[in-house]
């Protein structure tokens, strides 16, 4: 069995959900993952945040420019007075069901509820348009498997054995369809994946049923081995391994959940990331049988700071280190990159909002600079130290580029830099002239 998931863009309106019919309707047994339509859980998220403040004016403006936005789309998707009659009634349903919240009490609960309300709109209609066309698919509901654990991990166990039943109730069918993003908590309230999580819903159920592939259909074709914003010449990459698609999906590659390499990494599942724009386009395909000896791809991440702590204590001491981490640790502040020497120690953050305190309290064992407006460069590939030349062909690309950082060794497919924001354009050029040529 494959699992196929379709994001916002190419669920986004009824003219896309045709597309999507026809791109599923072959001779494989598939899961198929879809997200809300695109915009709708941003425009969820304003009516929470109205609710939130009591404002229900706010509120209900914006339910009602969703829900006509709505009524337009399944007007435009179905053909027979029967279904299209079929969507408006669930359409009702769900907006009385996200205006009830304008009355009572707002808590994160209520959020968590309306939240999901997208993708349950989103596969509720697609399902009716397969029904309509005679495609035999059934709607899981995600929220009968999909669980995550008190500490907010998915509860793989629980996923897998639940799935598994839901399956085996309809057997018959070549089609199932499902939620992405939307799950039960611990105390099996609704609650979600974070935002966009649907990637990792794909993945995890991809893994849950040991799917021979996963699929992720997004309008790009596959991550690129350059930023194409900044970069003339880019292509898709045809090939990577586990561990560098998740590099490069931390590291700005929109179009992949940077959680959700890991579930298929585990089931060495493959992962094809596929374009409904251009169905044909070979996209990039995420395995264990990726190409060696080669450069992937560069990428960049902005909104870096950079902290250095330097400090005659730290010379020859031991426990400063973890004095350091501490306070960033005390501040739930994530360090991506780091870099030490004898008297000193960089590291760099990409949320600031404690950056005052955590300074102050730093302070406590040494010197601190700060540096922001920084960007982290990072290349990916089969940089194990026996292929000698890449550090060399990354460094010298950047021979008239003043390097903040350098990071290599944290793993075997990733050596990063540290740079000003101003000179990212320059950068990424150079390494793209170094080390593709093309
Ligand atoms: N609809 C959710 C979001 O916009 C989940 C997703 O699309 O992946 O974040
Ligand atoms: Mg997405």
């Amino acid at each position: 069995m494959r699992v196929l998931k379709f994001g916002g863009t190419s669920v986004g309106s009824a003219e896309r959900m045709k597309e999507v019919a026809s791109l599923i309707t072959d001779e494989h047994r598939k899961v198929v993952v879809l997200s809300a339509m695109s915009g709708t859980t941003n425009s969820l998220v304003d009516i929470t945040s109205y609710l939130y403040k009591k404002n229900h004016d706010g509120a209900t403006e914006v339910i009602s420019q969703l829900e006509k936005k709505y009524e337009a789309e399944v007007d435009a998707l179905y053909a027979s007075e029967e279904f299209k009659t079929k969507g408006f009634e669930l359409i009702k349903t769900h907006f009385e069901y996200i205006k009830s919240f304008t009355k009572d009490v707002f808590t994160v609960f209520e959020e968590k509820a309306i939240l999901a309300q997208g993708e349950l709109l989103s596969t509720a209609m697609f399902h009716f348009y397969l029904q309509e066309q005679g495609v035999k698919s059934v709607l899981l509901p995600a929220l009968d498997f999909m669980r995550i654990d008190k500490n907010s991990e998915p509860d793989k166990e629980y996923i897998r054995e639940n799935l598994a039943n839901v399956i085996a109730d309809n057997e018959g069918a070549d089609i199932y369809i499902t939620q992405g993003f939307i799950c039960r908590n611990a105390f099996g309230e609704i609650d979600n994946l974070q935002r966009g999580g649907s990637d990792y819903s794909a993945s995890l159920i991809g893994a849950a049923i040991k799917a021979d592939e996963i699929q992720i259909w997004t309008d790009i074709d596959g991550m690129h081995n350059n930023d194409p914003r900044f970069v003339e010449k880019t292509h898709s990459i045809s090939d990577l391994s586990f561990d560098e698609a998740a590099e490069l999906a931390y590291f700005g590659a929109k179009i992949l959940h940077p959680t959700s390499v890991l579930p298929a990494k585990l089931e060495n599942i493959p992962v094809r990331l596929l374009n409904t724009m251009e169905p044909k386009a070979q996209g990039t395909l995420i395995s264990s049988n990726h190409e060696k000896k080669r450069i992937a791809a560069v990428a960049a991440k902005d909104g870096i700071t950079a902290i250095k702590i330097k400090s005659g204590r730290m010379l020859l001491a031991y426990g400063f280190l973890r004095k350091v981490f501490e306070i960033f640790e005390s501040y739930k502040t994530p360090i991506d990159m780091i870099s030490t020497s004898e008297v000193g120690v960089s590291v760099t953050i990409d949320d600031d909002t404690h950056l005052n305190d955590i300074v102050d309290d730093l302070r406590n064992f040494g010197t601190v600079d700060i540096d922001t407006d920084q960007v982290i460069v990072c290349v990916v590939g089969d940089l194990v130290p026996a292929n000698v030349g890449y550090a060399n062909q990354v460094l010298g690309a950047l021979k008239d580029i003043p390097v903040r950082m350098i990071s290599y060794g944290g793993s075997n497919y990733n050596i990063s830099l540290l740079i000003n924001a101003s000179d990212k354009k320059k950068a990424l050029n150079a390494l793209s002239n170094n080390l593709f040529n093309e």
